[in-house]
């Protein structure tokens, strides 16, 4: 809209000052700037909007009536089985005792490009505290900016960086296409060789509190803070047909979060290859689903549960809409942003 007059003025009809010219030049470099930056982004409606448009349903609603009794009763096991882990839980405490005598191996996947770089000693430092303290790490990061990371923080003994260098067109939408394939072949070409299991996390986050080894099994998904509790028809799966990430009405029992998800190498390999694969299919028709490559992992979830899901203690942010949960462990800064006030974005430093 602030371009129209500019057309305009192209075609030779409107008289402009020179006030007028300065000022839509500068609009003009303004949006250039924030479009080769990829700091624009697509974002899909908070998840409360879109909600309550397509079902009426206002979360905040039902989230004060289920909180009371969540807070008594976190669900501890999935309908088939799978543990939902909750970090001060006694049976993560006795799956963290078992483990602690086998010496497992852990990659933590990252990925790192254009204006994200600025996150990455924030995320290492706070691995270095809290993930898998005492264990065998690799940490491979997958940036085009690896003077970020200098200087490194202090590694423990037992864990190390590897850069892997990446040169991606920037641009958050387009990335969020190329995500699970990058990260898919990052996985076969080293992780696999080096480590048992593998963990990819958003860089845009932190830990702030201890994430033991209870988080491990065969393949791991973590709940989003925001839509657990909610009932099936709350969750913002991708419903057009004409997508692979297309979810039926009565199919999907959790919503989960890209921030975070993991497993055995071979596991995660295949998820990251099979969504990527869905999202390179649905491109090629001029498909992309709403919650990106959420929407892609949500469906392959559906497809094959989880044999470990972690409570929203592991992807937390500050929202009115977040579940309230024991501890916080991982916190996403990013997502945090998107749903603070405007004043309280700018205290935080979003
Ligand atoms: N990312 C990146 N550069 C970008 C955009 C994204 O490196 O320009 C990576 C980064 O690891 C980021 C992840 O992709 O955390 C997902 O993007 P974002 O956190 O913005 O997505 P959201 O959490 O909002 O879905
Ligand atoms: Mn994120």
């Amino acid at each position: 809209m602030v371009l129209f007059p500019l057309c305009k003025l192209l075609a030779g009809s409107v008289r402009v000052t020179k006030k007028q010219l300065v000022l839509y030049g500068m609009l003009l470099s303004l949006l250039l700037y924030l479009l080769t930056a990829g700091r624009i982004r697509v974002d899909t409606p908070p998840v409360s909007q879109s909600l309550k448009a397509e079902t009426g349903i206002d979360v905040s609603d039902v989230r004060m009536a289920s909180e009371d009794e969540e807070q008594q009763q976190l669900t501890q096991e999935t309908s088939w089985g799978a543990p939902l882990v909750w970090g001060d839980s006694k049976d993560s405490a006795r799956r963290r005792a078992e483990l602690s005598h086998h010496n497992i191996r852990t990659g933590l996947l990252t990925l790192a490009v254009g204006p994200y770089a600025h996150y990455l000693r924030r995320f290492l430092s706070s691995a270095e505290l809290y993930f898998l303290p005492g264990s065998t790490v690799i940490y491979y990061i997958l940036t085009d900016s690896p003077r970020a990371l200098h200087p490194l923080p202090q590694m423990g003994p037992g864990r190390e960086v590897r850069v892997i260098p990446v040169a991606e067109r920037l641009g958050w939408e387009h990335l969020a296409q190329r995500r699970m394939a990058m990260l898919a072949s990052a996985i076969k070409e080293q992780a696999w060789q080096e480590v048992e299991y593998v963990f990819c996390m958003d860089v845009d986050q932190e830990f702030v509190a201890t994430v033991g080894a209870e988080i491990l099994g065969e393949l791991v998904a973590t709940l989003h803070p925001e839509l657990y509790g909610m009932p099936r028809k709350a969750f913002p799966y991708e419903r057009k047909p004409s997508s692979l990430a297309s979810v039926g009405e009565n199919e999907g029992d959790y919503y989960y979060t890209s921030e975070l998800y993991g497993g055995l190498c071979m596991e995660v390999y295949d998820m990251t290859r099979r969504c990527s694969q869905l999202i390179l299919q649905d491109q090629e028709k001029g498909v992309m689903a709403r919650g990106l490559e959420e929407s892609y992992l949500n469906r392959y979830l559906i497809n094959h549960w989880p044999t470990c899901i972690l409570s929203p203690e592991y992807s937390w942010w500050e929202s009115a809409l977040a579940f309230n949960v024991p501890t916080q462990r991982v916190v996403s800064l990013g997502r945090q942003c998107v749903a603070l006030e405007p004043q309280k974005r700018q205290e935080q430093g979003c």
